[in-house]
Formats: structure tokens, sequence, C-alpha cells
């Protein structure tokens, strides 16, 4: 199972898992820089054990009171006529101890983080969980209730089977490996570099990892075509920094991908002195690797090479039989990210002996579809990467296993019947005028930005002008026509679909983009822009309270879902997407001065997300979260100012003791509540480019002028900068 490449092939074409949590492959670092950057949420699991907990009134008073200080009767009074909805939602957890001015995180969310622990099953708990959670028990009744009736409809067939062969354990023990006998006999075939090169290129179509991964999506410099594009890829742990950082925690780590690679092999009857010569060759990959910060780089990982030119830009390998393999049209070329990883392979390819060649793809496969194989397969894939890398001390129950992969394949099939329960076409128009109220804000902010010059900004405000908007779900729904799907067999499902998948989108390569397409299904709890769409979108489940709620009042709205409307809007401007054009077209359209000032803007809030050290020795990085925290920091700006416009000559009423911007900013916290395992937090640190929760609360707010007026900060509390320490960007 290789969630992130799925996922982020799965950008242009409809349906997408609903969560890459467990992404446990670095060959997301293909078009990482794309989707995966621009979410609005990177690693999450769904949650378990809680539920959705109520506001309570000691909580209410004590919030209350860490406010205002009033007197017990007056709140009594306003608590038992006036509590509005907004309120219950904003208060609930709050710690009342804290005072927002030194930790607006903790004030927020302190009270849930203290009597709050993480089930078992997971490796953090909080709001994107929780609300993941109720997708998934959601999901569950659907494809329960499609699996009783499979003759209902043909969706019904396709999730309902699909789901049944996943439950269906006792044949996955009894089948063990033999449903890769084809795959595994293919590999022990093997006799040179170009059959091994071949495989690799097939081996993409059954979404298994090798170093070359292949996606098809928009071209960047011509954004209504479809390209093929290659990324470096490959490695088993999830970024090349697992191989080559020094200290006893990485070596402690790499001993266990080792044992990891070794129960494979003993489970599957090789030889277990692979292990270690596919550690010491993951290890040389790792080394020609890119470093992820440089992925982000959408200009320099930009390399078009036409098919007739690749043996001479990047050395003597057989690129037609990888070419083949993958099913790419003759005609095709490809778009390659990293020029000097792709030259470096050719010679590790030849350096390489069939060996271990044949060890590493053997691994690949069998990791590719762990969950799915006997139960030792499935119990050590859970070892390594849910226990040993993100601190998980119990497997999750078969069923969330089950959700998630349906809705990983098929979750198109999933999601019409999901919007059809769950999503009123009222909240669709609620959320799409609070888009545009959103847009609105940003449009004056431009027009008045003080950094901007005038030909910049024309370009900008005309990129602005031009976002497509995506709320819910898509308008076409693409199906899954010519897909069968048997109710015994969830590994030859898996194979079937992951062919079906690619083969669709390669089809489409050098053909027209559709630009209705979705790459996010409707039961995910997230958000994205797509720069090359130059577009936003916001898929149903993530429309709904803590983060929308119709029945809120305006500041909870703003301060909530209409950060998450600001932070994906400010992609488009953000170290990467300001690369893309109006039309999604990568293209320099910033004069020189423009740039500089932009980039010395961004420099500082590299420095200021750099220092931030949530576990001991372990920093934030700066500058992979760069994209992240800009978006964060304008997310805010434009959600305040929008509300702000929104309210015209009115002044906000005090509600619960809270000014308008106050419920804001305590809303906004409150969707980041979050509550991680260490070893969970230390692999966000490597591979996840949105900074940990508190630092997507606290660190946006330092630098917003609304926050210091609505709490009176001063100097002395510990989220005061001093003016011109502020940064703004947009
Ligand atoms: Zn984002």
């Amino acid at each position: 199972m290789d969630e992130i490449i799925f996922f982020l092939q799965s950008r242009k074409k409809g349906p997408a898992p609903r969560k890459q949590s467990r992404g446990r492959k670095n060959s997301g670092a293909l078009q990482l820089r794309k989707i995966f950057n621009n979410m609005v949420l990177g690693f999450e699991r769904p949650a378990s054990l809680f539920g959705k907990s109520r506001a309570t009134s000691s909580l209410f008073r004590q919030g209350w009171f860490s406010l205002k200080r009033r007197s017990l009767a007056s709140l009594l009074l306003l608590a038992a006529f006036s509590l509005p909805v907004a309120a219950q939602v904003s208060f609930e957890g709050s710690d009342p101890s804290i005072r927002p001015q030194d930790d607006l995180f903790r004030f927020a969310n302190g009270a849930w983080i203290n009597k709050t622990s993480i089930p078992n099953d997971k490796s953090s708990y909080g709001t994107f969980t929780i609300l993941d959670e109720q997708a998934d028990r959601d999901v569950r009744v659907l494809l329960e209730e499609a699996a009783k009736h499979p003759e209902k409809s043909r969706d019904s067939q396709l999730i309902g089977n699909f789901y049944a062969s996943l439950m269906d354990l006792k044949t996955l023990d009894r089948l063990g490996t033999r449903p890769l006998k084809k795959e595994l006999a293919r590999i022990d075939s093997l006799g040179n570099l170009e059959e091994v090169v071949r495989l690799m290129g097939e081996f993409q179509q059954i979404h298994v990892s090798s170093p070359i991964a292949v996606v098809v999506s928009a071209d960047d410099k011509n954004p209504l075509i479809n390209a093929v594009i290659w990324g470096q890829s490959g490695l088993g742990m999830p970024d090349r920094d697992y191989y080559l950082k020094k200290g006893d925690k990485a070596e402690d780590l790499r001993k266990a991908y080792v044992d990891y690679l070794t129960t494979l092999s003993r489970s599957s009857g090789t030889s277990k002195a692979d292990a270690r010569k596919v550690m010491a060759f993951e290890t040389k990959l790792a080394a020609i690797q890119w470093p992820k910060a440089d992925l982000r780089d959408p200009l320099k990982t930009y390399n078009f090479s036409e098919r007739k030119n690749w043996t001479k830009d990047y050395g003597a390998f057989p690129w037609d039989r990888f070419a083949d393999g993958a099913g790419m049209p003759e005609s095709s070329g490809a778009i390659v990210n990293e020029p000097s990883y792709f030259k470096g392979l050719v010679k590790l390819a030849s350096d390489t002996p069939m060996g271990t060649w044949k060890a590493y793809l053997r691994y690949r496969l069998l990791d590719a579809y762990a969950s799915n194989l006997s139960k030792d397969f499935r119990e050590a894939q859970f070892r390594f990467y849910e226990q040993k890398l993100q601190g998980v001390t119990s497997m999750q129950p078969r069923w969330k296993t089950a959700v998630g992969q349906v809705g990983d394949k098929v979750g198109e099939a999933i999601g019409v019947r999901y919007v059809a329960k769950r999503f009123s076409s009222d909240s669709k128009q609620r959320v799409a005028k609070l888009v545009d109220n959103l847009l609105a804000a940003y449009r004056e902010d431009l027009e008045s930005l003080e950094w901007m010059t005038p030909a910049t900004r024309k370009a900008a405000l005309e990129k602005l002008g031009k976002i497509r908007v995506k709320v819910g779900y898509p308008e076409h729904w693409r199906g899954y026509q010519g897909l069968s799907i048997s109710r015994d067999a969830a590994v030859a499902n898996e194979l079937r679909t992951n062919r079906f998948l690619y083969q669709r989108d390669m089809r489409e390569a050098g053909k027209a983009v559709d630009l209705t397409r979705w790459g996010m299904t409707p039961q995910t709890v997230n958000a994205y822009y797509n720069p090359v769409g130059n577009e936003i979108v916001f898929p149903a489940a993530i429309l709904q309270p803590p983060f929308f709620d119709p029945k809120a009042d305006d500041a909870f709205n703003y301060g909530a879902i209409g950060a998450v409307i600001g932070h994906e809007i400010t992609h488009g401007f953000d170290d990467q997407g300001r690369h893309y054009d109006a039309d999604g077209r990568l293209r320099d359209w910033w004069t020189a001065a423009d740039e500089k000032a932009f980039m010395g803007r961004a420099d500082r809030l590299v420095t200021q997300y750099g220092a931030y050290e949530p576990l001991p020795g372990e920093r934030v990085n700066g500058r992979f979260t760069l994209g992240e925290n800009i978006a964060d920091l304008g997310g805010v700006t434009m959600a305040l100012k929008a509300y702000q416009r929104s309210l015209g000559e009115k002044k906000a009423p005090i509600l619960d003791g809270l000014s308008g911007n106050q419920r804001f900013f305590l809303a906004f916290a409150r969707t980041w509540r979050i509550k991680k395992r260490p070893a969970a937090l230390s692999r966000q640190l490597v591979s996840d480019p949105h900074s940990p929760g508190q630092y997507r609360t606290n660190g946006v707010v330092v630098n917003v002028e609304g926050f210091y007026d609505a709490f009176s900060l001063k100097a002395g509390d510990r989220l005061y900068k001093a003016p011109e320490e502020r940064v703004h960007i947009w």
C-alpha cells in the first residue's frame, strides 16, 4: 500500500484517498510540492474512543472568567439565557489558567489536552482526527450496507465487495503471499538490468514503489495538457533523512527497519541476508536523492526531457524499457523532477548486483501489499510503521483499515452517498459566500499592499480573480466503469484497482486536463490549493463544526473555516504558488524588486519557525514548512479582514463576554487542537511540510495586528513581538 504516491497521483483524477495518514513511502516526494504542500494539514490519522465532547457549564464559566472576571451572577444569567452555539464550541476544552496573551493555543485547548489521552491505535488526536473518525463511522455504515446488498447498484457491488474482501481476514491468512505469486515469479526470473528496469516500470502500474515514480498530471508550463512526470522514489522509510541522519535514535530506527525487512524475508521464505543488502542499497539511493526542501522549488524540479534525449540528458540506462513497463505513450517525454538524482541513479543501477535488485523489488512488492497479506505481514508492518515510527500502541480495528482502503481506491463511489446523507446545498451556498468575502478582502489587501509594485500587483490581482472555487463535491462524478471487484480476493482487487486507476490516468497523458476533477473525495477532512489549476477545493467533510457551523455567529465561522479558506487562497501566493500565474502556468510574473521584497519577508518567517524546538534537539524546518506557514499567516490575516468587512459599520456583538475579534481567534485556535505522540511528532518534523499545531496557532498570531488589539497585548506577554519584528506578507 503506497498511500502517498496514490494520493499524489490522484491529484487530477477525482477520487483520492481520504487520508494519506501512514504515508510510509517517500515516493510522495514526487509532486509533493503540489498538493501535499498545499493541503490544510498533512499526516493525520482518524481517531477513535472519544466523541466530540460537549461544553460543560463549568468550563464555559472558567473560560469566561479568565477573560472578563465578571460576577458569577451576571455570568449565570448569560449562561442561562443567551449562550449561543458558537460560544459552546469555542469554550469547550479551554484552559482558563492560561492567558491567551501568553499562549493562545493552550488557552483555547489546554483543558482538553490535559484530560485527553491519545487512543492506543492513534499517533495523534485532535480536531481533524475526531472529524476523520466521524467520517469513518459514516462511511462504515455505507459500506456495510453495500456489502449486505451489493445487488442494489453497480457502485454497491464495487464498494460492498471491496469492503467484504478486506474484512475477510480468514481468507487473507489462508492465502498468505499466494495472490502475489505471479509478481514474485517475475522478480525471481530477472536476469539483467534491462529486465529489472522494465519491471520497475510495470510495478508503477500496481503502485509498488521503485527508484522512479511516475505521475500523470497537468504540465506546469502548459497547464491545460497532461504530462508524464518522473520523480525520485523507492525508499521504504519516510524520508532520506532516516537513512542519513546520525545519532542513536536514527540508528535505532534503521535497526528496526532492517528487522522489518528480515520479517518479510522470513514470512515469504527468502534469505534473511537480503535485508542488510537492501538497507545498504536504499541508503545509497537516499544519498543521491534531493532533500525535501529542494523539492518545493517548482523551477528546479521542472526539467522536460524528450524521449530521444533521455540517454544524452541522464546517461545510458534502459529508459525505453522503463517507459514501456510504465505504459507511457510512445511519443511521450517526461518532466524530470531531480536531474542530478537521475544521473546518480544510472550509475548506482549498473553497480548494483542482480541479487540485490531482486531482493529490493521483492521487499517493495511485499511492503506495498502487506496490509492485505497474512497476519505475520500485517503485524510486521504495524510494528515498524505505526509502533516504531509513530508510537502507536495497538493496531486499529480492521474495519478502519478497510474503510480507509476502499476510500483510497474507489472513494468517489462512497462520496456520492456520503454527500447525499451528510451535506446540504444550503451549506454549499453559505461556504461559497464566505469564500467570496475572503476573496474580496484579499483583493482589497492586494490593492493596498505597500511592498508590491504596480506591474506585479496587476498580475496578482488577475490571478486572484481567476481562482476557481470548488465546494463540497465534484460537479461530475468520474465513476469506475470497467472495474470489477470480487467478494473474496482482497489482494486481487487491490492489484486490479491500482492498475485500473493508473492506466486511466496514463491514457490522459498528452490530452486535455479535465478542470472539473477533484484531488480529494468529499468525505476527506482537509482542503487544498492546486497551483496548476489555480483552484481552491473544500470537501464536504471539512464543512462542519468546529470549522463551519451554519448556526454559529460570524466571528466563529470566519475564525475557523474562514482561516482555512484564506490559507488555501494564500497558497496561490506562497513561495511555491507565486511561481504560477493566473492560468496556473509556471511563469515568472514578478519584478526583481517584488521578488526581493517577498523573499525578505519570507526569510524572516523561516527564521521564526526554525527557532521552534518541540522536542529536545529537534526543530521545525523553517525552509521546508515555509509555504504552509505563509498560508497560515495569510489565512488568518485575510479571514480577520473579511470578518471586519462583513460587519461594515456595525459593531460586533459581545457574546459571553467576548468581543467579536476574541471569538474569532478562539475559534481559530480551536481548529488546531491536537495532541501527538513524541515519535509521531518527530516524524512530522522530518516529513510533513506543516508545522505542529501549537505553532500553527501561536506562530501565526504573533504576527497578526488584530490579535494584539483583540487581547490588548503588551510587552512582556509571551506572545508579544515588537511591531518592527512582526512579519507581514499578505
Ligand atoms: Zn496548506
